[in-house]
Formats: structure tokens, C-alpha cells, sequence
């Protein structure tokens, strides 16, 4: 039996495979044998092993040569051969018997755990090429959704021809409860004497063994299958572009991958500022995580910013986290971080040039409202055309001339005359585009439709081309050229007024040419009578004069009785004579003293001259005079009269024909002579009560021979040269005159001379005399 225990090692083949079927000597399958067995089928390493050794050991025991072991396949709906022997290779019968089939003789024995023989004398459906055979049921333990096992009556209902079945005794049947079907063991012939029973126990005891096999080679293989599938899943995980990350209640990682393992986590020999780097990331995606299950299972995708252990840049994650509730209700959270940083970098940059375009718009639609503002303030009309010549663009000024409007709002002939100007407009600009000018100016006469009247402008067109150089639109400023038009023609109007009047001018200034060069000849000439007169008068006096002293002298001999007595009328006669005479040289005098001063032979002797003296010097000729008419003499000389630089003798002529001119001209009152000093000046006044002078003739009476009123002043007699002589005296002292008077009442002549004459050279002239009348 020892032998036997060695030889029944699992997977050896059989010892004795050559014995004839139910041959005798074969031990039976019982006691230690049947135990040693099912101890090496337990040991199998596999189902197929253990289902191969279960054969071979049936077949010896059985004494058969041939044999085939089925199973109830996964889905329990099939037998399927499991194990063969005695067949050459490749030749053994492979079945698969549906087990609905219940009228075959396998799925009988195998469905009602009853052996089932095959003798040979029927036909049989069992797919084996075997003469005579024993099918033996192998059972497993009863678990939910096993195959039913087939009633006594059921199994008698459906026994097929030529086989029988050994029906179980008491105990047998009692084991098959509790037991549920596993498959087959079918050997070739039919096993002697009692060895059917013990090879249908030894068959029934083996299958739960084999059945426990069979279940730890799924599970091995499922196992493996698993091992498979969480390789797959691996590689699939690493493969994943993005870190996947599961993570259980603790936020503690329980799986990552190549990608998430990049960010979370670091081995000994990374570096220091990659760690840092692992940690700061780990706390940042735990605070994460936490944040997300606060916010409830099903958080959606929200960002995280972490680092790159490796660049140290900055990533920003778009995370997805889901709680794996449906897996597991452990609080597992799967996350998948999607790298968002260039996305966001990109739509950073995409927000910034819609920025930079929205700005854009807005900067040109600021433009369009300039350029807007631009065209409606411009006094000239502008247009802008586009390169087909229609207008796409003008401001009112431009309506004016060009725009159609509504029909109805303009009359028939504004029409006609706004048709003319585009007409006109339109054929300039339609040259213009064509050519390759890119600007140019014309002048064109259009129509003002409202008043009608001719309108001559200037167009100024100028074009936009882009940057190839096609013209785009085409901007025409209009410049209403009227005024200018307008201006031209004045313009040229004053140039002939203008050419007229300088031609009169110059004739005119020729004109007073020639009379300047006349009256300087008359000047020159005059002034050589002139000059010859005072010569004549001054070298004329001693022949004047000497005749007439001797005339007045004789006379007066005569009326002295110094010739003889004369009568009444002699005398009367010599008196007429003396008195002509007299009036004669006083005339002579006087034009001899003029004609002196204008002959320039008048020099002026300066000396200390007491003014109160002068005075009384020439009271004492005065004096007789006035009491001859009976007048009062006055003389007011203050104390303060000043001593004056000045000619003494021109002085006395002056005050002296001014006092006897007032005595002259005064018939009853006062004649007075006052001095008024004046500071650097002094004012001589002679006043008198007499016949007055009118205010017309207030100037005349400065001028030579000149006596105003010749009938009056016949009666006082006078040359009409003496108050020309004084106002030339006056102004060769540096002096001036004036005269105040009251028709029929009185007169003032007033002189007013410097203290303190300036001295003169000897060429120098007295000045002519003109006096302005004298202010108060
Ligand atoms: P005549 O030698 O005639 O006095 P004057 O030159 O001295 O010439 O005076 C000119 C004229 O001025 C006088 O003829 C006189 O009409 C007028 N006239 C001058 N002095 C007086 C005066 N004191 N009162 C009125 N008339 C005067």
C-alpha cells in the first residue's frame, strides 16, 4: 500500500495504465486508498491537474483505458470535457452537451448524481466511440442557483435506451441531499464485480474536493485577471496627461499617478527645494480638498494654484473632484487636476486684446465724432466719396448744394440745380479717382439751389488710400470763392483808381513845384526890394530930413517976426506950413526907424536901468501934454520896481509912443502908466479912459500904416507906423505886447520884458514880431 501512496503522487501518470478493465488484483477504491486520493486530488496544484489524476485513478480502479472527466462550465448551462484519457494527442473527443439535453446519458447521470452504464446493446448519444461504459456523477455542495438534481421518477421518465442506471441505495441517496451536480467521469467498459459502487462513492467524495479546485483556480485566474486589469488601469492612469489623485476621508493620498506624483510627491534623493516644493503643494491640495467637501459632494471644477517642484514656476489646476460614494461610502475623493496655466495665459491675453480692440473702438468711434464735429463747424461744405464716386459722407454745408431730400421738400428748379452740381462734382471726382494724383485742386462754378445765383469754388481733393495704395475714399473741401471773386474785381477797380490818382498826385506835386520855385523867386525877389527900400530910406534920411528942418526952422523964423511983421493970414498960412512939415518929419522918422529895424541896423545897448527912473523921465515929457488936455497923469510905480539889464532908449521909445497914443486918443479922464513886477519878467501898463477900439480891430492896429477908422483919427493926427514900431521894439528886448480895450471907453496896452535882456550876437536880427493877443 506503501508503494501505491507514492504512486498516487498528484500529476504522475498511472502506474498501471496498461491493465485490462475490471481486471482482478486491482485494489479497491476504499479505506486508505480512497483517503490517500482525495488527499492528493486536494494537493493538486490546479483543477485540470487534479481533474486529470481524478481520471487516471477511476480508470485504474475501474480497469478502463479510456476516459473523459466533464464539468459543468461557469454559466452552468453546458458539460465540457475537462480532462481525457487514453487518447492519442489531439485525438480525444472534446464535448459540450447542453445540460437542457436531459434525454443524454451524461447529463442524466451528471443532473440526477446517479451512475448511468452503457452495456452495448443499444444505441447510445454519448459522442464517445466507446462500446460498453460507466458514467460516474461528481456532486459539489448545494449553493443558491445551482442546477436542480433530477427526481427517482424523473430520472426513470427520461433513462435512455441502453443504459442503465445504478440506482443508489438508502445511504447514497441520503448523501446526494445537500449536494448539488459538478459533472462527469466517463470511463470505457464496465467495471467488474462491486467496483461500480465503490468508484460512484469514490466519484461522489472527490467532488466537492475537485469543486473546491475549480473555485480556487477561478479565483486565481480572476485574481489574475484583476492583476491584469489594475496593470491596464495603471498604465491607463499614467498615461493620463493630467494628475489624478484618489484620496480617502483623511485627504491622505491612496493613489496618484506619474503626473500627480510629479507635484505630490518626492523621494530621498530629490532636493531640498523640491520637497519644499512637495509640501507646500500637498498642504495647498489638502486646504483644497477640505474647502470642497465643505462644499458638498458634488463640488464642480474650481482652480488651484500650485507649484512646479521642478521649474518653481507657477500652474494653475482646473480640479475636478467627486466624492466615490458610488464605490465606496468611505468619503474617497477622486480628483483629476486639469493644467490650465497656458489656457489661462491664453485667455488672459485674449481678454487683454479684446480690451486693446474694445478700446480701439471706442478711440475711433471718439474719432468719428471729432472728425464729425470737424465737418459740421466747417464753414465749407465737405464731402467725402468713396473710389465709386458716391458720396458717403457731408455736412450741412455740403447738403446744401448736393443733397436731394425729401421729394417734395425741394422746388423743381433747386433739383435742377442741385442734379447740375453733382452732375459737375461727380465727373471731377470721378477723373480725379482714375488718375494718379492723390490730390488735387480745380475751380468749378455750381448753383446755390435756394437763391439761384452762380457759385464759383475751388474744390481741394484729396485721397485715402490704403496701404497698398487704392484709394479708399476721396475727402473734397468746397471753398466758395465768391467773396474772393468779388474782391478781385475791387481789387482791380482800385488798382486803375489808384494808377489815376497817383498820375494827379504827381501832377500836382509838379504843379507846386513850380509854384514854390515861383514864390521863392517872388520871396527872393522881395526881399531884394526890400532890402533896396531900407537901403534907399536910410541913406535917404539926411536928404529927407535936412530940407524939412530947414523948412520948419525958417517958418518958424518967420512967425517969430524975425523977417518982418506979418498979418493974420500970413500967419494962419505959416502956421499950416510949420504943422505940415512937422507931421512930415515925424513920418519920415518913424519909416526911417522901421526901415532901420528891418535893415537890421537897430543893435541893441544893454545897461542897468532903473525902471522907476525910466518912468519919470518920461512923465516929465508926457506930463505937459496931458494937462494941456486937462487929463489926469497917473503914474503907479511900486516900490519894488525892479533895475533891469535892458536898452534904455528902446524902453523910453516904447513906453513913450504908448503914452502919447493914449493922451492922443483920450479927450477927458486919466491916462495912467503902471509897472507890475513879475518876478524874472516886468509889466509896463498904459491905460487910458479915451475913444476905445473895436474888438475887429484889435490885430489891425500892429500892422505898418495901418490906422483904423481913417475919419476919427484924421482928427489926432499919426502916421499909423507907431505901434508897428513898438511891437518890433518889444521883440528885439525879448518881450511881448497885448492889448485890451472897451469901444467908447478905454484901452490897455500892456509890455511885458524881461528883467534881464539876453545880450546877441551882432549879426543877430530882431525877430519879426508876431504876437499872440494877450491872455486876460
Ligand atoms: P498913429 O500914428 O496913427 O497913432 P499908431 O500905429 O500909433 O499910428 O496907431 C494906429 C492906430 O491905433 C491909431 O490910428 C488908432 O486908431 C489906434 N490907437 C492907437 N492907440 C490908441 C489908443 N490909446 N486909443 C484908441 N485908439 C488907439
Amino acid at each position: 500500500m506503501s508503494s501505491s501512496t507514492d504512486k498516487l503522487a498528484v500529476g504522475q501518470a498511472s502506474p498501471e495504465p496498461e491493465r485490462p478493465p475490471g481486471a482482478p488484483g486491482s485494489p479497491p477504491l476504499a479505506g486508505e486508498r480512497l483517503a490517500e486520493l482525495l488527499s492528493a486530488v486536494a494537493e493538486a496544484p490546479d483543477f485540470a491537474t487534479a481533474a486529470s489524476f481524478l481520471l487516471a485513478q477511476l480508470a485504474e480502479v475501474g480497469g478502463a483505458q479510456r476516459g473523459s472527466l466533464l464539468a459543468l462550465d461557469g454559466q452552468r448551462e453546458l458539460l465540457v470535457t475537462v480532462a481525457t484519457l487514453g487518447f492519442p494527442e489531439g485525438e480525444a473527443p472534446r464535448q459540450r452537451v447542453p445540460i437542457d439535453d436531459h434525454g443524454h446519458p451524461l447529463v442524466l447521470a451528471a443532473l440526477s448524481l446517479t451512475p448511468v452504464c452503457g452495456d452495448g446493446r443499444g444505441p447510445t448519444r454519448l459522442g464517445f466511440p466507446f462500446a460498453t461504459w460507466i458514467a460516474l456523477p461528481l456532486a459539489q455542495p448545494q449553493f443558491r442557483g445551482a442546477p436542480p438534481v433530477l427526481s427517482e421518477r424523473r430520472m426513470a421518465e427520461l433513462a435512455p435506451t441502453g443504459c442503465e442506471m445504478l440506482m443508489p441505495r438508502d445511504a447514497e441517496r441520503r448523501r446526494r441531499v445537500g449536494h448539488a451536480p459538478l459533472g462527469v467521469a466517463l470511463l470505457e467498459g464496465l467495471p467488474a464485480g462491486d467496483a461500480a459502487p465503490s468508484l460512484a462513492y469514490a466519484a461522489m467524495l472527490a467532488g466537492p474536493v475537485l469543486s473546491r479546485l475549480w473555485v480556487v483556480d477561478e479565483l486565481r485566474q480572476s485574481a489574475q485577471r484583476l492583476d491584469q486589469q489594475r496593470d491596464l488601469l495603471t498604465a491607463l492612469l499614467n498615461s493620463l496627461p493630467d494628475p489624478f489623485v484618489i484620496t480617502n476621508a483623511a485627504n491622505d493620498m491612496v493613489v496618484q499617478n506619474r503626473r500627480a506624483e510629479h507635484l505630490f510627491a518626492f523621494g530621498d534623493a530629490d532636493s531640498e527645494g523640491r520637497r519644499r516644493a512637495v509640501e507646500i503643494n500637498n498642504l495647498l491640495f489638502t486646504s483644497f480638498l477640505a474647502r470642497a467637501v465643505m462644499g458638498g459632494a458634488d463640488s464642480g471644477a474650481r482652480e488651484l494654484n500650485l507649484v512646479d517642484p521642478d521649474e518653481g514656476t507657477d500652474l494653475l489646476f482646473e480640479v475636478l473632484a467627486h466624492p466615490l460614494s458610488e464605490v465606496s461610502r468611505d468619503g474617497s475623493f477622486v480628483s483629476v487636476l486639469r493644467d490650465v496655466t497656458d489656457l489661462r495665459r491664453a485667455a488672459g491675453e485674449l481678454e487683454r486684446q479684446v480690451q486693446r480692440a474694445r478700446l480701439a473702438e471706442i478711440e475711433a468711434r471718439r474719432e468719428r465724432d471729432r472728425v464729425n464735429l470737424i465737418l459740421e463747424n466747417v464753414a465749407d461744405p465737405i464731402l467725402v466719396t468713396d473710389d465709386q464716386s458716391n458720396i458717403i459722407l457731408m455736412n450741412d454745408q455740403a447738403e446744401q448744394l448736393f443733397e436731394l431730400r425729401e421729394p417734395g421738400t425741394r422746388a423743381r428748379r433747386e433739383m435742377i440745380a442741385v442734379r447740375g452740381n453733382d452732375t459737375k462734382f461727380t465727373t471731377f471726382i470721378s477723373d480725379f479717382t482714375l488718375s494718379q494724383e492723390t490730390s488735387r485742386r480745380e475751380q468749378m462754378r455750381l448753383v446755390h439751389p435756394e437763391s439761384e445765383t452762380e457759385l464759383p469754388i475751388e474744390v481741394v481733393s484729396g485721397k485715402i488710400v490704403n496701404k497698398r495704395g487704392e484709394p479708399l475714399a476721396i475727402v473734397s473741401v468746397l471753398h466758395d470763392l465768391t467773396k474772393q471773386v468779388e474782391n478781385e474785381r475791387l481789387y482791380e477797380q482800385l488798382k486803375v483808381l489808384n494808377e489815376e490818382l497817383e498820375l494827379r498826385i504827381r501832377a500836382a506835386i509838379a504843379d507846386l513845384e513850380a509854384q514854390n520855385q515861383r514864390l521863392a523867386w517872388q520871396a527872393a525877389e522881395l526881399k531884394k526890394v526890400n532890402q533896396l527900400k531900407s537901403d534907399f530910406l536910410a541913406s535917404m534920411s539926411h536928404e529927407l530930413r535936412t530940407p524939412i528942418n530947414a523948412l520948419i526952422g525958417y517958418t518958424a523964423l518967420m512967425l517969430d517976426r524975425i523977417y518982418g511983421d506979418i498979418n493974420d493970414r500970413q500967419e494962419e498960412g505959416l502956421r499950416r506950413i510949420q504943422t505940415a512939415a512937422q507931421h512930415l518929419l515925424a513920418l519920415i522918422n518913424d519909416i526911417l526907424d522901421l526901415a532901420k529895424i528891418e535893415a537890421g541896423k537897430m543893435p541893441l545897448h544893454l545897461e542897468e536901468v532903473d525902471a522907476a527912473e525910466v518912468i519919470g523921465e518920461i512923465a516929465q515929457q508926457i506930463e505937459p501934454l496931458a494937462k494941456k488936455k486937462a487929463l489926469d497923469f497917473i503914474v503907479d510905480v511900486p516900490p519894488d520896481a525892479p533895475t533891469m539889464l535892458t536898452d534904455r532908449t528902446k524902453v523910453k521909445q516904447i513906453l513913450l509912443n504908448l503914452l502919447s497914443n493914449a493922451v492922443k486918443f483920450t479927450h477927458k479922464g486919466s491916462v495912467t502908466v503902471r509897472v507890475v513886477p513879475q518876478g524874472e519878467l516886468v509889466r509896463f501898463d498904459v491905460a487910458d479912459t479915451g475913444i476905445g477900439i473895436r474888438e475887429s480891430d484889435l490885430e489891425a492896429i500892429w500892422e505898418d500904416f495901418r490906422q483904423v477908422d481913417q475919419s476919427r483919427t484924421r482928427e489926432f493926427g499919426g502916421t499909423g507906423l507907431g505901434l508897428s514900431i513898438t511891437k518890433k521894439l518889444i521883440a528885439a528886448l525879448g518881450g511881448r505886447a497885448s492889448v485890451t480895450s472897451t469901444y467908447g471907453e478905454g484901452s490897455t496896452f500892456s509890455v511885458t520884458l524881461p528883467v534881464r535882456t539876453a545880450p546877441r550876437g551882432p549879426d543877430d536880427r530882431p525877430p519879426t514880431g508876431e504876437f499872440p493877443p494877450y491872455p486876460g
